[in-house]
C-alpha cells in the first residue's frame, strides 16, 4: 500500500528525474516517470559530480550503486589547474582542495544504468513526450499530463524534470505571471525563460596517446585543466584512468559581436557538426598560438560538434506552482552555464530537499501546496546563486590576457569560487523548511531530530 494519499508524476527521465523517482518509490510514494525518448539514455560523455553532489547521492541512497558503475571505488580529489591558453603553458592557479572536497567523475550513461539497476522500472515509461498539462476545472484534485501519443496521466503532483528545454517550466512561469494557461495552445514553449547564453561548446573525446603524439606537453591525465584566454577557454578532464581526455572548448560572443551572431535569437539546431578549421580559427582569432598546447589539442578533434549553450534566463523567481501542484527540479528549474560543473549537483540537491519534504510524516494531499512552497523557499535562492556563480566563473576564465586579468588577478578572482557550491548543509535547509511549516501551523508534529 502506498505510504501517502497523493500520487506523483515525473516528466523527464534524465539523471534528476530517475533519481527522484527512485527516492519516492523507495519511500512508498505512488510515483510514475515519463520520458520522451524511446529509451533511457544520456547525451554527452562524462559529468563531474562535486562533493555536494556526492553527499546528495549518498543521502538519496544511490551512491554505492553509482560508485559501482564508476571507475573509482570511492570519491576522489581532483583539483582544477588553470593554465594560459596562449603560447607558454604558464600555470596561473592550482586550485587548493582539502580532504572533504572529494567528487566523482562519471560517464552519464553509467550513472543512468546505476539508477536503472536499483529501480523498479515498472513505474518508468518511455516514448511519452508530455505536451501539456490540463488543470481540472472541477474540485477533483490534481492535474492531467497530456502526451504526444494521445494518452494522458493524472496525478496530484507533477514534477518537471524535463531539462533545459522543459515543457513544464512554462506552466510555472505562466502561474508566476498570473496568466496560467491550461491548454496546449501555447506554441511558444521554448521561449519561457530560456535564452542562448552566447557561449558555444565544442566537445570531443580524445585518446591520450593521440594528444601526446600531437605534441601536447602538459599532462592531461592527472587532473582537470582549464586553458584560459579572452572570450574563450578549454576544459579537459581525464576519463577511463587517463586513457581518454574529455575536451570541451568554449567560445563566447557578446551582444553586438557581429561575427558571432545574435544573442536575441536561439541558434538552431542547438547541436551541429562543424569543420575542425572553424574550431581552430575561433581560438587562433583570440591570439592562441599555433604551437600552444591548446591549439595542438584542438587539432586532434577530428569531428567536432558545436553545442549552443542555453540557460534559464532570466532565472525563475520560483520553482513551483504550489496551488496547481507543480514543482521543477534540475535544469528545468535552473539550467545554467557549465563553468562550475555544478548543474546536475544542484538538481540532486533539489531532489534531496523535495523528496525528504514529500515523504515527511506530516505531508499529505491537503498540505502539498505549503510543502511545495517550503521546498521553493530553500532551493530557489541557493540554486539561483549557483547559476549566477557559474556565469561569473565563465567570465573570469574568459578574461585572461593582455587586455584582461593578470595571473595575480585571476588567482584573486578564482580563489574560493567553488567553496559555497561544495560546502552546503542540506540538513539545515530541510530543517529550515520544516520549521517554516511548523511556524505556519502546517506541520504539528515536533521534530525529533
Ligand atoms: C557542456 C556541458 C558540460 C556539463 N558538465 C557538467 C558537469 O561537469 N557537472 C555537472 O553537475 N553538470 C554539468 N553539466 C550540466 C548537466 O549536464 C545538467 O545539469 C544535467 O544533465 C541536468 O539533468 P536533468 O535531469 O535536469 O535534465 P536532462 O539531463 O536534460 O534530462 C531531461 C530529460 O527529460 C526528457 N524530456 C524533455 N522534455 C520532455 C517532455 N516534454 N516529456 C517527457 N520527457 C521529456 C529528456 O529526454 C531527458 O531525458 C554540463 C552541461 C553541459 C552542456
Amino acid at each position: 500500500m502506498a505510504s501517502k494519499d497523493f500520487t506523483v508524476a515525473i516528466v523527464g527521465g534524465g539523471m534528476c528525474g530517475l533519481v527522484c523517482a527512485y527516492a519516492l518509490a523507495k519511500a512508498g510514494v505512488a510515483v510514475e516517470v515519463f520520458e520522451a525518448a524511446p529509451e533511457f539514455g544520456e547525451v554527452g560523455a562524462g559529468v563531474g559530480l562535486g562533493p555536494n553532489a556526492v553527499r546528495a547521492l549518498d543521502r538519496l541512497g544511490v551512491l554505492s550503486a553509482v560508485l559501482a558503475r564508476s571507475e573509482h571505488t570511492s570519491p576522489i580529489l581532483r583539483p582544477f589547474i588553470f593554465v594560459s591558453g596562449y603560447d607558454a603553458q604558464e600555470v596561473i592557479y592550482d586550485y587548493p582542495v582539502g580532504e572533504e572536497d572529494r567528487g566523482l567523475p562519471i560517464h552519464r550513461a553509467a550513472f543512468l544504468n546505476a539508477i536503472i539497476g536499483i529501480s523498479d522500472m515498472k513505474i518508468a515509461h518511455v516514448n511519452k513526450r508530455c505536451i501539456a498539462i490540463e488543470h481540472s476545472s472541477t474540485s477533483e484534485p490534481g492535474s492531467t499530463l497530456l502526451f504526444s501519443d494521445g494518452t494522458s496521466h493524472r496525478a496530484h503532483l507533477i514534477i518537471g524534470a524535463d531539462g533545459i528545454k522543459s515543457t513544464i517550466r512554462q506552466y510555472v512561469v505562466d502561474a508566476l505571471a498570473g496568466s496560467a494557461e491550461t491548454s496546449d495552445n501555447n506554441s511558444n514553449n521554448n521561449k519561457h525563460n530560456l535564452a542562448f547564453s552566447g557561449t558555444s561548446a565544442y566537445r570531443g573525446l580524445l585518446p591520450n596517446s593521440t594528444v601526446v603524439a600531437a605534441g601536447v606537453k602538459i599532462d592531461l591525465t592527472v587532473q582537470p585543466v582549464s586553458f584560459c584566454g579572452m572570450d574563450r577557454h578549454i576544459i579537459t578532464f581525464p576519463i577511463q584512468a587517463g586513457r581518454i581526455i574529455n575536451v570541451v572548448a568554449f567560445s563566447t560572443i557578446t551582444r553586438g559581436d557581429s561575427a558571432g551572431g545574435s544573442l536575441d535569437e536561439l541558434p538552431h539546431p542547438w547541436v551541429q557538426p562543424v569543420a575542425k578549421q572553424e574550431l581552430i580559427e575561433t581560438f587562433q582569432a583570440g591570439g592562441w598560438g599555433a604551437e600552444s598546447d591548446a591549439i595542438k589539442l584542438l587539432n586532434c578533434m577530428e569531428k567536432p560538434s558545436r553545442w549552443s549553450i542555453h540557460t534559464v534566463e532570466p532565472p525563475l523567481s520560483s520553482y513551483v506552482d504550489a496551488e496547481r501542484g507543480i514543482a521543477l527540479v534540475g535544469d528545468a528549474a535552473h539550467g545554467m552555464l557549465p563553468h562550475l560543473g555544478a548543474g546536475v549537483g544542484q538538481g540532486f540537491e533539489d531532489v534531496v530537499v523535495l523528496t525528504e519534504l514529500l515523504t515527511h510524516p506530516e505531508t499529505n494531499s491537503s498540505n502539498l501546496p505549503h510543502v511545495l512552497k517550503a521546498y521553493d523557499s530553500v532551493r530557489q535562492p541557493r540554486a539561483n546563486m549557483v547559476l549566477e556563480g557559474s556565469a561569473r566563473t565563465g567570465r573570469i576564465m574568459e578574461r585572461y590576457g593582455k587586455s584582461g586579468y593578470s595571473n595575480e588577478e585571476m588567482r584573486t578572482q578564482l580563489a574560493g569560487m567553488w567553496g559555497p557550491v561544495w560546502h552546503h548543509d542540506l540538513t539545515e535547509d530541510i530543517s529550515k523548511a520544516v520549521a517554516t511549516l511548523k511556524e505556519n501551523r502546517v506541520f504539528k508534529q515536533a521534530e525529533s531530530s
